[in-house]
């Protein structure tokens, strides 16, 4: 593991003359020498030396001194009761955080009190409910190399364990970019691994995976990556890994990310109870979405900085009642199905619960109540759940025969398997419920977590106790009886217990079996050996009391945990209804269509609709579209803002919509499986640092290039704006002309520059779409309606001339456009092919007798760069 801070150099040197708890806490950072140790002292996290430095500066602490017969070293600390937030702050900036409790009571150590590590946060291994977003998965994947790469991911918080592997790097990154780890560690022979060597290297020493995304990296010990060790570790979790895994880098990576796990809850608990699955996936089974498409279809997070969190398809979609179902139904986005069987069957569903109104609704009202049961058992078997979070595990199951009994009228296959899935746990529903008390403290060591009649023992010392306080309660009144001071007052105090209190004038009638405990102002304080041995009786009884439902709350604790497989699966399907229930409230609220899901590639849709845009204005213009391989490349053209990339993108959504099992915005659509969705919108919002809009542009037609099939969907907006203009029309003509000709994807192509519809005449199975506009008093108004054909470029022109540009200066510009139409028209009915430029220049001449269609993409590059030298 990478040295991140270690023990202190200033300890270290004197490491025989320190006392006793610091050589403690110089062992402890030498041995957790990855993260910043959290060293406890009393009610305080204490960090010292460099990395009280480092506290002090990011969490705005006072850096203070700790003086001793062995020195003075610089100190920080924070208080344990608000730990979590500072922890979060010290995990932002891509430190680990080792917790160093004290692990015995301070009154029995007999030297310096025992610390360990109990915990190691670091960001892919968050098990705090504060820390976690409940919408998302938190990830930590492993990435091993052996023959082949083996890419594994855990959720820690829930138990949610997947792997996958293939040989190509290009797959594993984007499967990486899939499940969008938080933290990843790698094994040996991954260093070469394309998308490290540009990572910036943050304050902590640890890698960032890429550009822009968050994942802290971390080359891991390579022992826990070799295959044995790891089959070994494997094999004790889940029994026999090589039937589950395809390769031993599958099996390298899932051991190690085991062995990180453990590692990371302190090796406190050992053996993990509650990862009970591991399930392997084919980077095939779904389809494709890079970080890029994520990004530019706005799936999860809105482009523009700042936007609203709503306006995104997983936002749209959102109409879920719990966390386990929000999680859900981001993965079904992040993993749209190919399956078309499988699709079905969650159409099946989503189409019977919006049939099923008053059944879906009754459904989702009880949800409401279903708590994050899947990161609370994982806290169960961790033993770090308290009775509420048991409580809340017993009324969440109280729920599930509700659930069952609200879908007795359901007929498809995937409901009624769902519902037949839906184990209601009555033994662990009953232990809770007569075990727990129902409304506990959050402490489980202080009493009242247990309910009463439960256990005879426990229920004897409390009756001890009770009978105790009951004397005591009615001692006052008796004592004032006896001794006839009608002040007298029985009282209580931490420090001294019970006491009889007297005022100053009536101390002359205390009795004789008074014994004096407390001197006040106005008053003394006395014990009568009655009292005291009531005192000894309650607290003794108390203190056992205390102590034994501790051990019975931990009793019910590891009991509950060894259902812990059961309940798991009851979150899982309480998880997938919330999202069928959910899909279908959408479905009916706005209007989608079921689609028809075909085998055959072709995309046809009749009143579509952008699933986002048409929630954020008042109107939405509805239209269709049709890609099949026949007609497989649309040139979109119209003026800016008439509609040309939210159609595209409507497109995209609704074929992803389609193959998560959705209803889509749309009157009608059937849509042949698409294998991946690549995009390419927009110029200037995807600036990584250092690069340059061209370049980044580039570098993602690349990807399309490389990795597009005939199942493909690529959406192409404005490309080659990045450049000059000739470069650009150049650059875009021959990307479109390969993905014709050589990928036979389905596309839609997106430009305002007029002179590329002329590719609809060159290429065999191109056409083209325009959006027209129309000229109106006021000015230019856009209908937003897609129709076929070219567009006529003279918008521009009306709205110059409404604008009371000079007469002269619209009608040349007029007769331009014209030459320029008829230039574009002589070469389509002649057959030849059209110019970029659409002018009959120099650069035009050479770029005729290009092949660009047979060139790699670099290849198209350089030889365009070079034409551009030559003709400048
Ligand atoms: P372009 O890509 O042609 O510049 P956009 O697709 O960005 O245009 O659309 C511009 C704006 O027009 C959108 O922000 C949206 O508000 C509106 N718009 C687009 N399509 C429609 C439609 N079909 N119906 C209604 N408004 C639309």
């Amino acid at each position: 593991m990478e040295r991140a801070l270690g023990a202190p150099e200033k300890m270290r040197e004197r490491y025989e003359d320190l006392t006793p708890m610091m050589r403690q806490y110089c062992d402890l950072c030498g041995r957790y020498d990855g993260s910043l140790v959290l060293f406890q002292v009393g009610d305080f996290y204490e960090t010292f030396c460099e990395a009280a430095e480092v506290s002090a500066r990011l969490l705005e602490i006072t850096l203070t001194k700790r003086e001793d017969s062995t020195g003075s070293y610089p100190m920080a600390g924070i208080p344990i009761d608000s730990a979590e937030s500072y922890i979060e702050t010290l995990l932002d900036a891509g430190f680990r955080v080792a917790v160093a409790d004290q692990v015995q009571d301070p009154e029995e150590a007999s030297g310096v009190v025992e610390r360990a590590v109990t915990r190691i946060v670091t960001p892919g291994t968050l098990t705090e409910d504060e820390l976690l977003r409940s919408e998302d998965n938190n990830y930590v994947a492993a990435l091993a190399r052996e023959e082949e790469y083996g890419l594994a991911f855990l959720d820690v918080s829930t138990g949610d364990f997947v792997a996958t592997g293939s040989s190509s790097e290009e797959t594993i990154r984007d499967e990486i970019s899939r499940f969008a780890p938080a933290e990843a560690i790698v094994g040996p022979g991954i260093e070469g691994f394309d998308g490290f060597d540009s990572a910036e290297r943050s304050s902590a020493g640890s890698q960032t995976w890429s550009g822009d995304s968050d994942c802290m990296v971390t080359p891991y010990d390579p022992a826990k990556f070799e295959v044995e060790s790891a089959r070994a570790l494997l094999d004790s979790y889940f029994g026999a890994p090589e039937k589950r895994l395809a390769s031993d880098a599958e099996i390298a990576a899932c051991g190690a990310l085991l062995a990180y796990a453990e590692y990371t809850r302190g090796g406190q608990e050992g053996h993990l109870d509650y990862l009970n699955h591991l399930t392997r996936y084919e980077p095939r089974e779904y389809m494709l979405l890079d970080r890029v498409a994520l990004r530019s279809l706005e799936l999860f997070e809105p482009r523009a900085v700042g936007g609203d969190a709503g306006n995104t398809l997983l936002g749209v979609l959102d109409e879920t009642a719990c966390a386990l179902g929000r999680r859900k139904l981001t993965d079904w986005l992040r993993r749209p199905l190919l399956d078309p069987v499988r699709i079905d069957a969650r159409l099946d569903a989503v189409e019977e619960w919006t049939t099923l109104v008053s059944a879906r609704e009754e459904v989702h009202d009880l949800l409401i109540d279903v708590y994050d049961v899947e990161r609370l058992i994982a806290r169960v078997s961790r033993g770090r759940a308290n009775a509420r979070d048991l409580r809340a595990l017993k009324d969440t199951l109280d729920r599930v025969p509700e659930i069952r009994e609200a879908m007795a009228d359901v007929e498809s296959d995937t409901l009624c398997s769902l519902r037949e899935d839906l184990d209601e746990l009555g033994e662990v529903r009953d232990l809770i419920d007569r075990a727990i008390a129902e409304s506990p403290p959050i402490e489980v060591t202080e009493g009242d977590v247990i309910a009463p009649g439960y256990d005879a023992d426990l229920d004897s010392l409390r009756e001890t106790e009770r009978e105790g306080k009951a004397w005591i309660d009615s001692l006052e009144r008796r004592e004032r009886e006896r001794t006839g001071i009608d002040s007298l007052k029985v009282g209580f105090n931490q420090v001294h217990g019970y006491y009889i209190e007297v005022t100053n004038p009536n101390l002359d009638q205390v009795p004789e079996n008074y014994t004096r405990r407390q001197t006040l102002k106005n008053s003394e304080r006395f014990y009568t050996p009655e009292l005291k041995e009531r005192e000894d009786e309650i607290i003794t009884a108390e203190e056992r009391a205390d102590d034994l439902e501790y051990e019975i709350f931990t009793d019910v604790r590891s009991e509950v945990a060894g259902e812990s497989e059961r309940v798991q699966a009851v979150a899982e399907t309480l998880a997938t209804l919330d999202v069928l229930v959910s899909l279908a409230t959408v479905a009916a609220k706005y209007g989608y269509a079921r689609p028809e899901i075909a085998d055959e590639p072709g995309i046809e849709i009749e009143g579509g609709r952008h699933p986002v845009v048409e929630r954020t204005q008042e109107s939405f213009v509805p239209n269709g579209a049709r890609l099949a391989p026949e007609e497989r490349l649309a040139v979109l053209t119209g003026p800016n803002m008439s509609g040309k990339s939210t159609y595209m993108r409507q497109i995209a959504l609704i074929t992803i919509l389609a193959q998560i099992g959705s209803f889509v915005p749309a009157s009608g659509a059937r849509v042949g499986i698409v294998d991946r969705v690549f995009t390419r919108v927009g110029a200037s919002d995807d600036i990584a640092g250092g690069r340059s809009t061209f370049m980044v542009e580039m570098g993602e037609l690349a990807t399309i290039l490389r990795g597009a099939s005939e199942r493909s969907l690529v959406l192409l907006d404005e490309v080659g704006r990045g450049t000059s203009t000739a470069d650009g029309l150049a650059i875009a003509r021959a990307i479109t002309e390969y993905v014709h000709d050589e990928v036979g994807a389905l596309t839609l192509f997106a430009t305002h520059h007029h002179e590329l519809t002329a590719l609809a005449a060159d290429l065999e199975s191109a056409f083209n779409l325009h959006f027209a506009a129309t000229q109106a008093e006021e000015g230019v108004t856009f209908r937003h309606d897609v129709s076929r054909g070219a567009a006529t470029a003279s918008y521009g022109i009306e709205v110059a001339r409404a604008a009371g540009v000079p007469e002269r200066v619209v009608e040349r510009s007029r007769a331009l456009v014209a030459a320029e139409e008829a230039d574009t028209e002589s070469a389509t009915d002649g057959g030849e092919p059209a110019t970029a430029s659409g002018g009959d220049g120099p650069l035009a001449e050479r770029l005729r007798s290009l092949d660009v269609a047979n060139m790699t993409p670099i290849e198209a590059l350089t030889t365009l760069d070079r034409l551009k030298r030559d003709l400048d």
